[in-house]
């Protein structure tokens, strides 16, 4: 019999000490593809640039095949970007969308992107949100919602969407947030495909 091993806590990770801190950050190349100062007027622009995002994140083996981006609806300004983050980051919640939404929440100092005096905001998100995300969608505070390849085309890759039903769907929209989905989905699927050709890790499945 093998006795079990008691796992080491990853250095300055402890959860026992005051202070302690959990560390959420973006690849070093981000910069290196997003334009801040431009501004994305467009549907179109919007979701190229989350796509984008998801292409990059696989081709420089920074994480999963997915990327998001908050906007202001009316101006087009960029907020905040995300990309899935997991294995980087060794943190099952790091989906793209909730990177996105915690850079988002923390550049307006507020938990709601609905709070009095703010614009309105946009998620473009290469993929539907799984269920983790769909609710986070929900709370974050955004009114409108973009989504590219479908939860079909993620479940097709093997990557497990969760409890994810029309009614969640049905649910957003009565709370009054816009929904555009399948949207460049052919584009957001061909960088599952590169993911997929470059044996990139399946954590959900
Ligand atoms: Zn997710």
């Amino acid at each position: 019999m093998t006795a079990s091993r008691i796992p080491e806590d990853a250095p300055g990770a402890s959860p026992t000490a005051a202070g302690a801190s959990v560390q959420v950050t973006l690849p070093d190349w981000i910069d290196d593809v997003v334009d801040w100062e431009r501004p994305y007027r467009t549907d179109e622009e919007r979701m190229r640039l989350a796509i984008a995002l998801s292409r990059e994140n696989v081709a420089r083996d920074t994480g999963g095949p997915f990327g998001a981006a908050i906007f202001e609806e009316a101006s087009g300004r960029l907020v905040a970007v995300g990309v899935n983050s997991v294995v980087r980051l060794n943190n099952s919640t790091l989906h793209a969308e909730m990177v996105a939404f915690q850079f988002a929440q923390a550049r307006r100092a507020t938990f709601s992107l609905s709070a009095e005096g703010l614009p309105t905001h946009t998620l473009a998100t290469s993929c539907d949100p799984c269920a983790m995300c769909l609710g986070a969608t929900l709370w974050s505070g955004v009114r409108r919602v973009l989504c590219g390849a479908t939860r079909d085309d993620a479940m097709l890759l093997q990557f497990d969407e969760g409890p994810v039903f029309a009614s969640s769907w049905a649910y957003l929209k009565r709370k009054g947030l816009e929904v555009r989905r399948g949207f460049l989905r052919e584009e957001a699927v061909e960088v599952f495909e590169l993911y997929r050709q470059r044996g990139g890790a399946i954590y959900n499945g």
